[in-house]
């Protein structure tokens, strides 16, 4: 089934999309928690020297050409050598390195996209494994944050090209940074690989106001869903994501811990935005999609039949209160509620102003009776408690996940008690 949609009018946003929304799972991919206290200032902790260092000409395999490497892409009409000179010279960050995001930076790292910068707060768990595809069995045994196994992981299939690991979340007070030029290269492109509808926003907020393309991607159950933004001045400009749904869902929402996800589903959603990155790397934005496009792959009344559906998206709204009068307010930081991060029973916590020194807290939190398993690596710090079996994960920008709850109070309660507040 297909269905081309007019874009909708000011006065018709939820009724008419939010079933599609919903039921495509657009945006439904977390839990929101109750709202705290704006948090502190999330910071980089990434090690620099290790991980955004260009591999010099000595570590780059001398029995690997690059004519050779990207031969059948270039023998592709649509990029040929000149659309493969514009990729090794283009940067992309991708917001987000679970499923969508791994999938997307393989795709794109193969492709022979020159930089790639990674956002992503995570570390990688066993629950990860049936879907996220740049990460193994030793990457979930050693908790290794997402951002960097996945830049491990790349450098071992294409290590002609920088990417840039940011163990972080991205947030109104670290996105300049985090989305700054690299080597000189400013963010030509942002997809989103996220998991959060806040985080959605902000990117769409920043993106318009700094005239960078984003492409929207989303999987949940069986669906998958993509929208190109391509933000003004542009002679090929589209509505925005506000534009198409002007607030965030209200209620209850699906999310993987209760829709579950098919790996198929993320793959679709991901090699769809990568093609679409590509088109606009390769100086070709005409060729990109005006649509919002979702799929469900596991059509369950479809009686063999692929349910398609899209929805116009080549004008932005009238009276768009991003796009059209620029009023930037999730890059404001309104409206952040901690969270509860997706696929889990845990609660993620920003509490402190300064990055934590990992080797002496560990030596603290090894003395405590009360706690069990600590352990660490150079980027991050993990126990349990012995009563209540609830793990803390420390990352050394001061953020937190505590698994085990979803209670609020009770995580800020463990944090403030082990870690400090
Ligand atoms: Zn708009």
């Amino acid at each position: 089934m297909q269905k081309t949609d007019p874009l909708p009018g000011p006065r018709m946003p939820n009724q008419l999309f939010f079933p599609i929304l919903r039921r495509s799972g657009v945006f439904g991919i977390v839990k929101l928690a109750p709202s705290l206290p704006m948090s502190p200032i999330s910071q980089l902790t990434v090690d620099s020297s290790q991980s955004t260092a260009e591999p010099s000409a000595s570590d780059r395999p001398s029995y690997i050409v690059d004519s050779d490497r990207y031969s059948r892409q270039i023998l592709f009409p649509g990029i040929g050598a000149a659309g493969q000179q514009l990729l090794s010279t283009s940067h992309v960050a991708i917001v987000g390195c679970g499923a969508t995001g791994a999938a997307t930076a393989s795709l794109l790292a193969r492709a022979g996209v020159g930089t790639l910068t990674l956002i992503d707060r995570d570390f990688v768990e066993p629950s990860n494994l049936q879907r996220q595809v740049l990460f193994d069995e030793a990457d979930a045994r050693d908790s290794l944050p997402k951002a960097e196994a996945a830049r491990r992981k790349i450098a071992l299939f294409n290590s002609t090209i920088t990417v840039h690991p940011r163990i972080a979340d991205l947030i109104p007070a670290n996105i300049d940074e985090l989305l700054a030029p690299s080597g000189g290269r400013p963010v030509q492109l942002i997809l989103d690989a996220t998991d959060n509808f806040e985080t959605r926003y902000l990117i769409n907020d920043y993106a318009i106001r700094e005239s960078i393309p984003w492409i929207y991607a989303a999987a949940i159950g069986g669906y998958a869903a993509t929208m190109n933004i391509l933000p003004a001045p542009s002679e090929h400009r589209t509505a925005c994501l506000a534009c198409i749904f002007p607030k965030p869902p209200s209620g209850p929402v699906e999310t993987c811990d209760t829709s579950g996800i098919l790996s198929t589903a993320v793959n679709l959603a991901a090699s769809l935005q990568a093609t679409e990155a590509l088109k606009l790397l390769t100086g070709q934005p005409h060729l990109m999609r005006r649509t919002l496009l979702s799929f469900d792959l596991w059509n369950l009344a479809g009686q063999g039949n692929l349910d398609r559906s899209e929805i116009a998206t080549s004008t932005p709204r009238p009276g768009c209160t991003v796009c059209g009068e620029r009023i930037f307010s999730h890059l404001a930081g309104e409206g952040r509620p901690h969270i509860t991060l997706c696929g889990r029973n845990s609660v993620q916590i920003h509490e402190r102003h300064r990055p934590v020194d990992l080797p002496a807290m560990r030596e603290r939190l090894t003395q405590n009776s009360d706690l069990t398993d600590v352990r660490s690596n150079d980027l991050l710090l993990r126990f349990r408690t012995r009563r209540g079996d609830h793990t803390l994960t420390l990352f050394a920008d001061g953020r937190a996940v505590i698994q085990g709850t979803t209670d609020i109070t009770l995580a800020r309660t463990l944090y403030a008690r082990f870690i400090g507040s």
